[in-house]
């Protein structure tokens, strides 16, 4: 199996790459992000509590998303790939321990890296258009960067110490990006 864990600060393409890659390894998508904002449409009780933490750019509690993914670990295709999870160094642990009860592994984690001004202009970008709120307010996207850097790039140590992290370098075209990240998984030794 190959379970991809596709990572990066908010604004980095995660999921317009995420969508592309499944596609091409016939993997099954899983974005914490966007089942949650299924949550809030439908809402639900679990919708109502995202919503006012995702409005803030802040994380939704760890024990919500981990359960999210544990029932969505079925009929795996080829493989998962995981988009916007792990977002805390306790995420990645249970998903390690989860994919282990299934007989499987994070094959790799591939991290698209964006600066800074460029990921701010991009989500101001999408706000003009996505609907989403967390992408129109200024100091809700600096504090989910913010939150990125203080929280969730920590777990770059984690999958590093375990040989399982590459760097993406995620500027360009959309296509060169996805022949990058394509290229990458084809050199994984297997
Ligand atoms: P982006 O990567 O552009 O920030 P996402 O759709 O991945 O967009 O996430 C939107 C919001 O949903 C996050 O800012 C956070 O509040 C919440 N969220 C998504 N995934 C997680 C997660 N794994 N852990 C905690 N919160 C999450």
């Amino acid at each position: 199996m190959l379970n991809l864990v596709l990572f990066g600060p908010p604004g980095a393409g995660k999921g317009t790459q995420a969508i592309f890659l499944a596609e091409t390894f016939n993997l099954v998508h899983l974005s914490t992000g966007d089942l949650l904002r299924q949550e809030i449409a439908d809402k639900t009780e679990l919708g109502l509590m995202a919503q006012e933490i995702m409005s803030k750019g802040e994380l939704v509690p760890d024990s919500i998303v981990i359960s999210m993914i544990e029932v969505k670990l079925k009929n795996p295709n080829n493989g998962f790939i995981f988009d916007g999870f792990p977002r805390t160094t306790p995420q990645a642990q249970a998903l390690d321990s989860l994919l282990e009860k299934h007989g499987t592994k994070v094959s790799v984690m591939l991290c698209l890296e964006v600066a800074k001004e460029e990921l701010i202009s991009r989500l101001l970008n999408r706000g003009l258009s996505s609907g989403r709120s967390d992408d129109t307010d200024p100091a809700t996207i600096e504090n989910r960067i913010n939150v990125y850097n203080e929280k969730t790039a920590p777990i770059i140590s984690f999958y590093e110490s375990q040989g399982k992290y590459i760097s993406i370098h995620g500027v360009g075209t959309i296509e060169d990006i996805a022949v990058s990240l394509k290229r990458a998984i084809e050199n994984i030794p297997i």
